[in-house]
């Protein structure tokens, strides 16, 4: 029953592909994938993304996810890590705006290991600059700081998470197996 969402959200100038799972686990939190190098670099957000470049939202790098997971809607069963209902709040596509200092870009793979990266994403709900700055050490659980840029598409008085309560609610889906969790 994984639903594909391509339809919906077709990469628009062939951009890599982001999403953002709301994920009713036993803490619900929300997990930024990108897309890069054939599968999606992960991040647990528990307080989810933020259109105001105030706020700067912890995120704990997760292991890196099958691209196919993209699409994955459903419940992880009990028992398994993870367990409970996995949701697409966001999905579009991706520019990768990292830069060396000589303006070179850094492919987000390479980015993601250094600890620094910015995207442009083309979402329904995110649009615009983020940035993910690690914090803590590398390796394991990263502590990262993900950021919306200052840029036109930034917006201090509007919170995406609370103007979208349409959100699947746990216990609508069926339950389903998963490969993979997380
Ligand atoms: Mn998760």
């Amino acid at each position: 029953m994984v639903r594909n969402r391509r339809a919906n959200h077709s990469p628009r100038g062939g951009g890599r592909r982001f999403v953002v799972h709301e994920h009713a686990a036993r803490r619900l939190h929300y997990d930024f994938r990108l897309e890069a190098d054939g599968v999606l670099k992960s991040w647990a957000v528990p307080r989810g993304p933020s259109a105001n470049p105030r706020d700067k939202r912890l995120a704990i790098r997760t292991e890196d996810h099958p691209l196919e997971y993209a699409d994955f809607e459903g419940t992880i069963p009990e028992g398994q890590y993870g367990a409970g209902t996995v949701t697409i709040w966001d999905a579009g596509t991706y520019d990768n705006l990292t830069k060396d200092n000589a303006g070179t870009e850094i492919p987000v793979a390479e980015a993601t290991e250094r600890g620094h990266l910015a995207v442009f994403l083309h979402g329904h709900e995110l649009i615009g600059g983020y940035a993910l700055t690690r914090i803590g050490p590398p390796g394991g659980r990263e502590r990262w700081l993900l950021v919306k840029e200052a840029d036109r598409y930034a917006d201090r008085t509007n919170d995406p998470l609370r103007s979208k309560p349409e959100s699947v609610r746990p216990g609508r889906l069926n339950d389903e197996p998963t490969p993979s969790t997380g």
